[in-house]
């Protein structure tokens, strides 16, 4: 079964209403709280050579599950407090970056848009 941006956004919601946690859900506090996770995410990969990591991702997929889940609880919910409506937004920078990196352009490269002359 999958969920809907709607429902998830409703859960996420419910889950910090019953604990009476929105008067410290601020903008600010939540892009830390955003940028924290995302740090324990990288902490599961770090100091890992690229073959360690292969093994890490087979054996910790718990945890670097559960890392990618708090990530995404807490930009789901920045954005729902910012009002942004999330899959509009990634929508249109998709199709910012689209028009930033040609792909007939980039296509196997990993150069950023500044470096490969455009
Ligand atoms: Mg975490």
């Amino acid at each position: 079964m999958t969920m809907t941006l709607q429902e998830i956004t409703e859960k996420i919601r419910i889950f910090r209403d019953e604990r009476d946690w929105e008067q410290f859900h601020n903008p600010k506090d939540m892009a830390m709280a955003l940028s924290i996770e995302a740090g324990e995410l990288m902490e599961q990969f770090l100091w890992k050579t690229p073959e360690e990591v292969t093994t890490r991702v087979f054996e910790k997929r718990e945890q670097i599950e559960e890392e990618v889940a708090d990530v995404a609880i807490y930009l789901v919910e920045l954005a729902d407090i910012l009002n942004i409506d999330l899959f509009a937004a990634m929508e249109r920078k998709i199709a910012k970056n689209s028009a930033k990196y040609p792909a007939e352009k980039v296509r196997g490269s990993s150069m950023k848009y500044n470096e490969y002359g455009a």
